[in-house]
């Protein structure tokens, strides 16, 4: 019989418990023990969730970020928040959003205002994590009692636990070292507190711990793999058994070394790694427990188990009582159940599983190996006659197969990715027709999400005012952002997206192919949740979505009105994908359909188009190796969005992040006429990636950030638009924000903004 267990669980709670008792405890509106009783009650829920389970993780629950708390276990914790002599739980806080010193409470005089820490993402997931922080002093102390109090709460549960920590090769890796020192010199002093851990777990009764080490699927030089086996040959040899789990991807060159450490088991995510079973378990000492994620614990749908069973079924035979199984990774990328979810379309509901169900899968996998297909339990053999036709109808749907989009990808060629003419002609032919001044001024596309706005959409949404009501409302908006921007003296306008709730989801609702979940809520940092869209199907517009609101706001002005647009790329990486075709293959479909609105766009006169492709970097695989074969299709598919359009029409990208050097060539490759990118905060140093001979177009760095409430003074701009002119020929530069400025007031849009264009006029009469 096959042991069932899972990596981790949500922790977020089905109805977002936690992110309200979170922000309820921050906003002094409740208090710390209402906050601790939300976290055990969540535990319980969740631990009774998971009940069906041989083994249970505990130690995943963190009121914000596992790698924060691993921080806290192991006394790494910053420099500035050391001596607090507040509460621990604040101090944790402290670490995770910052505190100003305005807000501060006086606790001696010692606990003023302290930087956040740094947030980043966790591997290839839209989850982040605080950055744990060294240097080459950095001493680790343990501090067990999160864990040790977990453990007895389960305990007393009833609960079959199995701590989880992160091991401590990732820590490392995953860690910075503040003063440029090398992190790889803490391990020795890391170790004796990790083993120190481990005994007090053992102490405890645990048998078995699952210490995560997923840095194991990326590329390793050569001393972090010796540390693999430096820490292992300390950590292997105590009284608790180890379960090293690795997920997100492969093992590739590091599976002899994984095989080789002296662990009682290895987690392998069979779902990105299933070529790599046999080999593991050939590598792998007769005496090991291999554990194997089945389930795609990474997207929401239901899996084909008897397609599972089938090549599972000889490796259980083979393995007897050492295979293992769970979901690939922790299902903290997922949302918790299905059962919440009562609006969603019935045909599209059927073929998914959330948490809930995922565990699930894993009961009726384990009971079908032991049981037989067919064979015992009467039970297992309906399950999995209903998960056939769950899978079978969704494999003929016709909502799924759209024959059309079929063809048309299949008809891309060069040609339609291809500018008629080389930028140099094309910007001669823009000038002309737009006749823009030197330095000229634009935004991002956003104005602010009023409370007004809000409100209008949800009295839309709930019925209480009608579509006309509504379209009234968000053209009173764009109108008054129009009016604004031609106060300020802007050259290029934008409507202000009034009527977009968020940037992907506004074209998922009217795309074909895509549906919304009314609580698939995904913990993003923090209390911060994402409900990403669900692209099912094949990918086709059925009607125009942007074109009406952007000829009403360009018939208010004189000045060019930029028509704006998500990106297929960026679509794609911020929804759960299809399984059951490559995700180029669904980005060059949502490239097709936004393809249609750009010439939309520009048959009705728009003549200047942004398109954003704010997460076209974090879609890049884990292995470098991997990177360019990503590159090229999802600038492909930039490019046959953009690309189809004359000479004269203008079009614009947008990438809200400052790291390029590493994917400069693939950003030019775009072929955008403008890019608009984030460079404040980097003090303009990140242009020399876009220096004359590495990116041809023209550039708006983006002169202030807009993430903070500060206003730039105009001399500010003018210096970072100076230095910007000794990187970038002059006449190649915009004047605009990092980002959209939807998440600011009024108040303070108008005053920077003013501080900009004043900044730009002074560029011009001294550059
Ligand atoms: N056009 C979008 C806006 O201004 C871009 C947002 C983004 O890049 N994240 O809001
Ligand atoms: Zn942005």
């Amino acid at each position: 019989m096959a042991t069932t267990h899972t990596l981790g669980f949500p922790r977020i709670g089905a109805k977002r418990e936690l992110k309200f008792a979170l922000e309820a405890y921050w906003k002094g509106a409740s208090s710390r023990d209402e906050l601790v009783r939300v976290g055990a009650d969540l535990r319980k829920r969740h631990w009774q969730d998971q009940g069906a389970l041989d083994l249970v993780p505990v130690g995943d629950f963190a009121f914000y970020d596992q790698v924060l708390d691993m921080s806290f276990t192991l006394g790494n914790l910053p420099e500035r928040v050391r001596g607090y002599h507040g509460d621990s739980l604040d101090n944790y806080f402290r670490v995770a959003r910052g505190r100003s010193a305005e807000t501060a409470e006086d606790h001696g005089g010692c606990c003023g205002g302290v930087a956040a820490g740094e947030m980043t993402k966790w591997f290839d997931t839209n989850y982040h994590y605080i950055v744990p922080e060294f240097d080459a002093e950095t001493q680790f102390n343990l501090d067990a009692s999160r864990l040790l109090e977990q453990l007895a709460e389960a305990e007393e549960q009833g609960v079959k636990a199995k701590p989880v920590i992160i091991g401590p090769v990732t820590y490392l890796a995953l860690g910075k070292a503040k003063d440029g020192s090398d992190k790889l010199a803490l391990l020795p002093r890391l170790l004796p507190v990790y083993a120190e851990l481990l005994q007090a777990l053992a102490d405890q009764g645990v048998e078995w711990v699952q210490i995560d080490e997923p840095i194991l699927v990326t590329e390793l030089e050569a001393a972090w793999r010796d540390a693999f086996t430096q820490a292992y040959q300390t950590l292997g040899t105590g009284t608790v058994k180890l379960l090293l789990a690795t997920y997100f991807g492969q093992l590739q060159e590091n599976l002899p070394l994984a095989c080789a450490l002296p662990v009682q088991g290895i987690h392998l995510d069979a779902i990105n790694a299933r070529d790599e079973v046999d080999a593991l378990i050939q590598s792998l000492p007769a005496d090991r427990v291999v554990s194997l994620g089945v389930v795609n614990g990474r997207n929401i749908w239901k899996t084909d188990l008897h397609a599972t069973l089938d090549w599972l079924e000889p490796v259980a035979e083979g393995l007897g009582e050492r295979l293992w199984i769970a979901p690939s990774c922790s299902l903290l990328h997922v949302p918790v159940d299905l059962a919440g979810e009562r609006k969603l379309d019935e045909e599209v509901r059927s073929w998914l599983a959330f948490a809930v169900q995922k565990l699930e899968e894993i009961r009726v996998l384990a009971t079908a190996l032991t049981q037989g297909r067919d064979g015992g339990r009467a039970a297992v053999a309906a399950e999995l006659e209903a998960n056939r036709a769950a899978i079978e109808a969704r494999r003929h749907s016709p909502r799924v197969n759209n024959l059309a989009v079929k063809a048309a990808v299949a008809a891309i060629d060069a040609q339609l990715g291809r500018r008629k003419s080389a930028f140099a002609e094309r910007a001669a032919k823009q000038a002309a027709r737009l006749n823009l001044p030197k330095f000229p001024t634009t935004t991002i596309g956003s104005f602010p999400q009023t409370k007004e706005i809000r409100q209008a959409r949800s009295q839309f949404k709930a019925g209480t005012i009608d579509a006309a009501a509504y379209t009234e409302a968000m053209r009173g908006e764009i109108a008054r952002s129009v009016r604004e921007q031609e106060a300020l003296g802007l050259d290029v306008l934008v409507h202000g997206e009034a009527e977009r709730n968020d940037m992907v989801e506004y074209f998922g609702e009217q795309l074909d192919g895509y549906v919304f979940s009314q609580s698939g809520w995904v913990q993003s940092y923090g209390s911060r949740c994402v409900k990403p869209p669900i692209l099912f199907g094949d990918i086709s517009r059925p009607k125009a979505m942007t074109v009406d609101w952007i000829t009403y706001a360009a018939s208010l002005t004189d000045k060019p009105m930029k028509g704006m647009l998500t990106g297929p790329v960026t679509i794609l990486n911020w929804s759960f994908v299809r399984d059951d075709q490559p995700r180029s293959d669904s980005c060059r479909q949502l490239a097709l359909a936004i393809r249609e609105e750009v010439l939309d766009l520009e048959k009705a006169g728009v003549g200047v188009i942004q398109i954003d492709e704010a997460a076209l970097r974090e879609g890049l695989p884990l292995r470098k190796s991997q990177w360019q074969g990503y590159l090229d299709w999802a600038v492909e598919s930039f490019r046959i969005t953009a690309n189809g359009v004359a000479d004269e029409t203008q079009i614009h990208t947008h990438m809200c992040y400052s790291e390029f050097n590493d994917i400069i060539a693939s950003i030019a490759a775009m072929d955008a006429d403008v890019i608009t990118i984030e460079t404040s905060r980097s003090d303009m140093e990140l242009l020399d990636a876009f220096d004359d001979f590495k990116y041809p177009n023209e550039i708006g760095p983006g002169v202030y950030d807009i993430h903070s409430p500060n206003i730039p003074t105009e001399e500010h701009i003018v210096g970072l638009m100076k230095k910007a002119a000794e990187r970038i020929p002059a006449d190649r530069l915009w004047v605009n924000p990092d980002c959209g400025l939807k998440t600011r007031q009024w108040a303070e849009v108008l005053p920077a903004l003013t501080n900009m264009v004043s900044a730009a006029r002074t560029l011009r009469a001294t550059i």
